[in-house]
């Protein structure tokens, strides 16, 4: 079978389908099979293993990822797509459902793992939805074992620094997050105008709720003091930031994760 990765099959999808690429969903397609398996690669992915992938878009990552997994549930919003997987994805490990990822249902997904040992995300990210989606699977999962995604390389530089948002804590909480390597904008058609990076989550721990609504609240105003973030919705937060020896003047960066989980401890 083509491999769809490629500039030539790529164009001949695309000219044989009259798809052209849409900017409002993200569309860009990788044409390099060698960043494809790369990519797969890093999952560790073998036949115990299901995957979920957001936006198939032709094919090209799903493709491999059909290769090694032992299923494959892929969630695309863009309907034109049918033809080239009724062309390429004719196998039942293969399931396209055609659905806004960000209005899925994550239980839905995670019976998959009563089939199978590990349940990851794999996918190149529609770019204008990414942090939606990665707080998405890092909030309402809790089978999911790893995230492995492409997005833009500034964001992915930002997401494994020191930044601190309540996502970003929320994930070094549950795991880890890694930048792995950097993919040119020239693998793509159409090419983007930046470079893009693939990180990997790795989620150990469940996710805690009462932690992350304590981060949304001390990070709603981020020039505001983390007392009077948290004072409206916690009445006894001047004692509880005492007894976890916290400045109640320091504003919501200055804070570790330990400091969020002491406040989050004391307060449930
Ligand atoms: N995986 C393909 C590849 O690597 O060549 C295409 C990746 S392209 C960057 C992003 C894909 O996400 C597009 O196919 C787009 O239609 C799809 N998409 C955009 N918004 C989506 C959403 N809310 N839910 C599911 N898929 C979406």
């Amino acid at each position: 079978m083509k491999e769809i990765a490629s500039p030539s099959t790529t164009q001949y999808i695309l000219d044989k389908y009259n798809l052209f690429p849409q900017k409002k969903y993200g569309q860009n397609f990788l044409i390099d099979k060698t960043i494809v398996e790369k990519i797969v690669a890093q999952a560790h992915i073998d036949r115990q293993c299901a995957v979920i992938e957001i936006g198939p878009g032709i094919g090209a990552l799903t493709q491999i990822l059909a290769k090694y997994a032992g299923y494959v549930r892929s969630f695309e919003i863009d309907q034109r797509f049918q033809p080239v997987y009724d062309e390429f994805f004719k196998t039942e490990d293969v399931e396209i459902v055609f659905e806004d990822f960000l209005k899925a249902d994550m239980k839905d997904m995670e019976s998959l793992k009563d089939q199978y040992q590990r349940l990851v995300v794999v996918a190149n990210l529609p770019y204008y939805i990414t942090s939606q989606i990665i707080e998405k699977i890092v909030t309402e999962s809790h089978l999911i074992d790893e995230i492995v995604v492409m997005i833009q390389k500034e964001v992915a530089l930002k997401f494994t620094s020191d930044y601190k948002n309540p996502l970003l804590l929320s994930i070094q909480d549950r795991g880890t997050i890694e930048y792995l390597f950097t993919v040119s904008k020239n693998v793509f058609i159409p090419a983007p105008h930046v470079d893009s990076a693939i990180i990997k989550i790795e989620l150990h721990r469940d996710f805690d709720e009462h932690l992350y609504k304590v981060l949304n609240l001390s990070f709603q105003q981020r020039r505001k003091t983390i007392y009077n973030n948290l004072k409206k919705e916690y009445e006894n937060i001047e004692d509880i930031l005492k007894k976890a020896e916290i400045d109640p003047r320091s504003r919501c960066e200055q804070l570790n994760l330990e400091n969020y989980k002491d406040i989050t401890r004391m307060l449930y």
